[in-house]
């Protein structure tokens, strides 16, 4: 067949996608593709071929992923499809949302069904299981991400960096070393340490050493200073972009938006788990800024949702436009009790 043979069928294919192709948002481009590290320097390359052309389609066929516009395709690398793929759901999660946002009844029968309870629960339970025992206490590192609504809740989770940082730094309170090593490398560590308060401190102590000051003494200011990272750290979450994308492209995403969501964890006392804290100020300031910011406390005996939805709408960063979903049952409280039961004391 002659170049022109071949041009003139290429011309007389319909303009429909081949069989299972999806149709790419263009955000997926234009917002994600080049911040992938799947897309390995190839990013700009693939969006030069994207340029100009109207509808994009995604299509994995025996584990070849490519890129159609009418009946011309890009392969991409094979480990960028999948994630590819997963942003793609992420941004198709935008046009079913707006045409039917979620409203306050659906997300109060999500979050109190038999599957949003379980979900909730083995959060807790999970963040019970990943404690951090530090200076005599037990923290229970915030939790968060984006919830999406299917059938049930998705508790999308954000891997923020800071969450990682926490127990390694808990590990080294009386490793100066360590935590040197740990401030100058990881990221999350230097997060934690937003107001310089152990650099500060890591800089200060070869003199304190120096000069002979009593190692008691030093040893205290040291996990004072570490505790105040951890507490601090513990109690809040950051909603992170690099997290973000991280999370969007590493799952899989299906119903539509409810929000930002994060969790309001247990503390531990010698009698039980408490908890129940209302959203914060900065939680109301997100909500304001951004919408949902949907904040789960936990209580013994069940949990207490705050729906900050009218926040974002009013612009105000008021705690009393804030809805709140309750939920209680004697079956949590017992399960709770009985977990704190296993606990060794801090
Ligand atoms: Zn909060």
């Amino acid at each position: 067949m002659t170049a022109t043979a071949l041009l003139g069928l290429a011309l007389a294919l319909p303009v429909e996608p081949p069989r299972g192709a999806k149709p790419l948002p263009p955000a997926v481009l234009e917002q994600a593709l080049e911040k992938l590290p799947e897309a390995a320097g190839q990013g700009a390359a693939i969006r030069a071929w994207a340029n100009g052309r109207e509808q994009l389609w995604l299509r994995e066929k025996r584990g070849v992923w490519s890129l159609w516009s009418r009946s011309e395709s890009l392969e991409l690398p094979p480990e960028l499809g999948p994630k590819l793929e997963n942003t793609r759901q992420y941004f198709s999660l935008t046009e079913p949302t707006l045409a039917r946002p979620i409203t306050f009844e659906e997300l109060t029968a999500a979050l109190t069904s038999r599957a949003g309870v379980r979900t909730i629960q083995a959060l807790f339970e999970d963040m019970i299981e990943r404690r951090v025992a530090a200076g005599g206490k037990l923290l229970f590192p915030e939790r968060g991400g984006e919830a999406t609504l299917d059938r049930e809740l998705e508790l999308h989770e954000w891997p923020e960096p800071t969450r990682d940082a926490i127990p390694r730094l808990a590990a080294s309170i009386d490793n100066e070393d360590e935590l040197r090593r740990l401030r100058d490398t990881e990221p999350g560590v230097a997060t934690l340490d937003e107001h310089g308060l152990l650099k500060s401190l890591l800089s200060h102590l070869p003199a304190w050493h120096a000069r002979g000051d009593p190692p008691e003494r030093i040893a205290k200011v040291r996990r004072l200073t570490v505790m105040t990272l951890l507490e601090n750290g513990a109690k809040s979450f950051v909603f992170d972009p690099a997290s973000q994308l991280r999370a969007i492209a590493g799952q899989s995403w299906r119903g539509r938006f409810i929000g930002h969501w994060h969790v309001h964890p247990p503390h531990w006392t010698p009698v039980g788990f408490t908890g129940g804290a209302e959203p914060s100020p900065p939680d109301l300031e997100i909500a304001a800024k951004t919408g949902q910011n949907l904040t789960i406390a936990f209580t013994a005996d069940g949990f207490d949702a705050y729906d900050l939805s009218a926040l974002g709408e009013a612009e105000k960063a008021d705690l009393r436009l804030a809805r709140v979903v309750r939920y209680r049952s004697e079956e949590w409280r017992r399960r709770f009790a009985r977990l704190h039961g296993r606990l060794p004391r801090p």
